[in-house]
């Protein structure tokens, strides 16, 4: 399986900021073929990163979108409108737009299937609170997060990448220990490979939490750990790519 090593910039950077990243990442990881390389900018910087990004492997992706092809959604974006821009991958169900903008599990399963629809590749964010894991529902939490992101669509799950995000690890510099994170994803393989009915070969399950160039090697050694989704740390793009050379 081709790992994926996936940047996402949040709400940061602005469009020179964005374009002056690309063109400085760009050489640094010409000759990596190994692992697939993604990059979430912030809407406004798409179409930029997107014209940056023509003819080379780096695959651009959006941190979020509707569901919806067009109409009176104020504020929001289309999958017409990210295949437009050459968009891969999108985000969905990621702690923030759930906990910040309060997407329910529904809402992040109609986004899937209309990822799907429009052949982008969804990486569907799960993960429990600190409370949910000092309670000791954590594989509960993520079942649930799993059955209904991708109601409807379980023989599909090989088309779509899960990122394993404790929302306790997000942007805190505290990450999961990686037998933390390979109890996680070893349960979320067995689960998607009984709903997919063996279809989830090409499914990667990422780490996301924290990752950083020290913790990179460690995490990434465990079986079920298939690449990572990454914030902070992919801000800076020394240190992306020293997390991609890690993986
Ligand atoms: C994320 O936003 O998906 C993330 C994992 O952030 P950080 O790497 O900063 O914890």
């Amino acid at each position: 399986m081709r790992y994926l090593i996936a940047a996402n910039w949040k709400m940061n950077k602005t469009v020179a900021e964005s374009v002056e990243y690309i063109e400085k990442f760009k050489p640094m990881v010409e000759d990596i073929h190994q692992v697939d390389i993604m990059i979430a900018p912030s809407f406004t910087a798409l179409s930029s990163v997107s014209l940056e990004l023509n003819n080379t492997k780096i695959k651009l992706g959006a941190q979020n979108m509707y569901h919806v092809d067009r109409g009176a959604f104020t504020g929001e974006i289309s999958p017409i409108m990210l295949k437009e821009l050459n968009v891969e991958y999108v985000i969905l169900g990621h702690s923030e737009r759930r906990h910040i903008f309060g997407e329910k599990d529904e809402l992040i399963n109609k986004k899937v299937i209309s990822a799907l629809e429009y052949g982008i590749r969804p990486i569907v964010c799960v993960g429990e609170t600190l409370e949910e894991r000092e309670l000791g529902i954590t594989l509960n939490v993520v079942e649930r997060q799993i059955k209904m992101a991708f109601a409807g669509v379980y023989p599909d799950i090989g088309l779509c990448d899960i990122a394993y995000e404790p929302v306790w690890a997000i942007g805190t510099g505290k990450n999961a220990t990686k037998e933390q994170a390979q109890e996680v994803h070893h349960f979320i393989r067995t689960l998607i490979n009984e709903l997919s009915k063996g279809n989830d070969e090409t499914t990667r399950i990422l780490y996301g939490g924290s990752v950083n160039e020290n913790n990179a090697k460690d995490l990434i050694s465990q079986k079920n750990v298939d690449g990572f989704l990454v914030g902070t740390a992919s801000l800076d793009p020394e240190k992306f790519y020293k997390i991609i050379t890690h993986s």
